[in-house]
Order: C-alpha cells, then sequence, then structure tokens
C-alpha cells in the first residue's frame, strides 16, 4: 500500500515509517519540522535500503496536502502530526487547539477530495481523562483531561467518529498509546526532545549521557509499592508495529474504531529507574521532588482488543526498551543535531 504519514518525521512516525517499509509498504512522509531533523529520512533509508518521499509542509495548509495528495495517490494516511507537550499545552492553548484540530480537519477535507478512505490517528491514554477504573478499556467513557493537549485529542476522536459516521466509505482506526520509549534497534533514529526532556525516559537517557546531572522524580508519596507513579510503557518498535497491524485492518474494515496499544503491565518510575542502570550498566543519579501537576497515580491499557481484533501483541520487555533508548542516546549524544 501506499501510506502518507502526516508528521512522519517525529518520533513515533519515523519508527512507523521504518516498519511499513520493511513489510513491504511505499510512505510518503509529510512533515513542517516543526519538532524533527530532516536528518531522519536520511536515517529511515540508511536503516531501510530504499529511497523514501518526504514533503516538506504544514498539514494545515489544504492547497499544499491537496496537491501532494494528487500527486502520491495514497490509499491510507496516519496522522501523527500534533503538538503533544502537556505543559506547553496549558500555557499555549490556541496554538495547540489550531495546530491539532486544524490538521485533522484539513486532511479529512483532502482525503475526501480525493477520495482516500483510510485514517489511522495518534491518539492517547489521556482521554480516558481521571475518573476511569484501571486498566483502561477502549469502551470507557472518556473526558475530565487534565490539560488542552488531552482535550485535543478527546475532540479529534469525536470529529473522526462524526466523519465515519457520516460517510460509510470512510475507515478510521483510532490508536490509544500508551507511553511509547525506545528506539529502533540499530541506533539510528530515536527519540529527540528539543530542549529540557518533559518525559521520564529521554531525561534518564540525557543524565546517562552526562547532559543532565540528575532525574528528579516527581513525587514519591502516591499510594504505590514504592510511592512514584505507574505507568504502561511500550516499545516503540512494538508501536510501530500495532500501525502496520492498523493500516491493514482499515483496508478490510469501514467504520470507527478504537484500539488501546499497551502492554498491559505498569512500571513505577523506581523500577525504570533501576531497569535502564540494570539493563545499561549505568548509575542514573536522581532525587526526588514534588508532585507534578496533573500526574495520576497509576494507570495502563487493557490491551486484549488489540490482541484479539488486530492480531497485535508486545515481543519486547522493559529491558529491550532501556537498551535500545541508551543505544540511540549514547550512539547520537546530541539527537540529530
Ligand atoms: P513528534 O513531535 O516527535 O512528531 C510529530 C511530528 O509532527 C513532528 O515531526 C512535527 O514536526 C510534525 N508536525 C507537527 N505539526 C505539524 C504540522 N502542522 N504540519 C506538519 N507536520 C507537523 O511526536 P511523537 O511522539 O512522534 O507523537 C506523534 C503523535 O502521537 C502525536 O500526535 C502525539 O500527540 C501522539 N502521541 C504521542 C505520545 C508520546 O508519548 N510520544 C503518546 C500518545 C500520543
Ligand atoms: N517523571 C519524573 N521525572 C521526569 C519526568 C517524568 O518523575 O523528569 C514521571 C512522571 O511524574 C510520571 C512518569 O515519570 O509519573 C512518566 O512521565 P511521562 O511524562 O514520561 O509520561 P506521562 O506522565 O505523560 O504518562
Amino acid at each position: 500500500m501506499e501510506i502518507l504519514l502526516a508528521g512522519g518525521a517525529g518520533y513515533i512516525g519515523s519508527h512507523t515509517a521504518v516498519e511499513l517499509v520493511e513489510q513491504g509498504h511505499d510512505v510518503i512522509i509529510v512533515d513542517n519540522y516543526s519538532n524533527s531533523s530532516k536528518e531522519v529520512i536520511n536515517r529511515i533509508e540508511k536503516i531501510t535500503g530504499k529511497q523514501v518521499q518526504a514533503f516538506e509542509a504544514d498539514i494545515k495548509d489544504k492547497t499544499e496536502i491537496m496537491s501532494i495528495m494528487k500527486e502520491t495517490k495514497p490509499d491510507c494516511v496516519i496522522h501523527f502530526a500534533g503538538m503533544k507537550a502537556v505543559g506547553e499545552s496549558v500555557a499555549k492553548p490556541i496554538d495547540y487547539y489550531r495546530n491539532n484540530i486544524d490538521t485533522t480537519l484539513t486532511l479529512l477535507e483532502c482525503m475526501k477530495e480525493c477520495n482516500v478512505n483510510q485514517i489511522v490517528f495518534s491518539s492517547s491514554a489521556t482521554v480516558y481523562g481521571e475518573e476511569n477504573d484501571i486498566p483502561y478499556v477502549e469502551t470507557m467513557k472518556r473526558g475530565n483531561c487534565s490539560n488542552p493537549y488531552g482535550w485535543t485529542k478527546y475532540m479529534m476522536e469525536q470529529i473522526f467518529e462524526d466523519a465515519a459516521n457520516a460517510d460509510e466509505n470512510l475507515s478510521v482506526v483510532i490508536l490509544r498509546y500508551f507511553n511509547p520509549i525506545g528506539a529502533h534497534q540499530s541506533g539510528e533514529i530515536g527519540e529527540d526532545p528539543q530542549g529540557i526532556p518533559n518525559n521520564l525516559m529521554p531525561y534518564i537517557a540525557q543524565v546517562a549521557v552526562g547532559r543532565r546531572d540528575h532525574l528528579t522524580i516527581f513525587g514519591n508519596d502516591y499510594p504505590t509499592k514504592d510511592g512514584t507513579c505507574r505507568r504502561d510503557y511500550i516499545h516503540v518498535m512494538d508501536l510501530a508495529n500495532g500501525h502496520l497491524k492498523a493500516v491493514e485492518f482499515a483496508r478490510d474494515h469501514k467504520g470507527y474504531h478504537i484500539f488501546n496499544l499497551g502492554t498491559g503491565e505498569p512500571y513505577s518510575v523506581l523500577e525504570i529507574v533501576e531497569a535502564f542502570e540494570k539493563a545499561n550498566g549505568i548509575k542514573i543519579k536522581y532525587e526526588f521532588g514534588d508532585r507534578r501537576l496533573g500526574d495520576l497515580t497509576e494507570y495502563w491499557a487493557d490491551a486484549q482488543k488489540a490482541q484479539e481484533v488486530l492480531g497485535w501483541k508486545t515481543e519486547r520487555d522493559i529491558e529491550d526498551m532501556c537498551r535500545d533508548t541508551w543505544n540511540w542516546q549514547k550512539n547520537n549524544p546530541h539527537g540529530y543535531a
């Protein structure tokens, strides 16, 4: 299949591009590089040994996206393009609503006009909000998001659901990611946050490589066994494989479908630090700080549906996640720069 990856130069998009190309699909990457590097395209080509079509464009720009879709005629779109920093979304909510919602509307409009009927969307466990029991199941009520980023995902899911209800030709697959970490085993691509990392694993990796002095663990007084928050961490290559399954599913199924992509197994912050130390033989200096505003104590996925319906399951464990993160970071101490 020809698959257009909107935001395909980013962390998850680049790993998905490799997985899709290695499974025989053609990818068309469209990115404005607002949170990624053009070097990513070279790296994808190096890993796969294939040339990849890449366009520099803003997904909000309907004229540009129409022209790219007309030229490339994709069978399917995967929509990764979005702003994703929770804290920044609180400070700049308008930017988040504008970019995340507009990219979605533009893609749907262009798809309709170009007769492209399949789309897979990067959603997030954040749509489950603050009041659901754990583990999270796809059928649970959504909402009560704790920040504008989460609300953009909530709203985009609604837009996709309404669009699928109104158009019997449309296939929409919503993928709710839990906590993607790790990197491609080659160490050629990985997560390369701009500025100070917001997320745990890239922060640990930057402490390990000497770019940061120590990790601050946000709170050790949560009602968990070691007092730190627990999350469902998933290897980015397992997540990438979930997109392959989702694209194949969208090809054969019309309508609106939602899948959690997680392992179903939570780890605490301290367990992640210990796993990284053990996998890589490196000590991570840390201290405990205050709780981070908006953090939930713990949550993880019920990953049954993806297993049963998509035939997808995770194959990599926490040791793989920690080892591959370090392999990427030590080979690229300053990311793609
Ligand atoms: P990322 O920032 O690495 O990738 C997003 C890509 O989209 C970047 O390359 C960026 O340059 C591009 N982009 C943003 N706005 C654009 C626009 N208007 N036009 C063209 N390109 C644009 O993020 P990621 O971690 O790869 O996440 C991909 C998607 O998955 C995002 O929608 C994110 O919200 C979602 N998600 C990520 C996580 C996570 O922990 N990484 C968890 C849940 C959901
Ligand atoms: N965390 C931390 N220090 C950091 C970054 C994150 O202690 O510098 C904790 C955070 O409080 C949460 C967990 O690590 O409990 C995962 O955080 P991340 O931002 O990676 O994902 P999210 O909280 O968005 O699921």
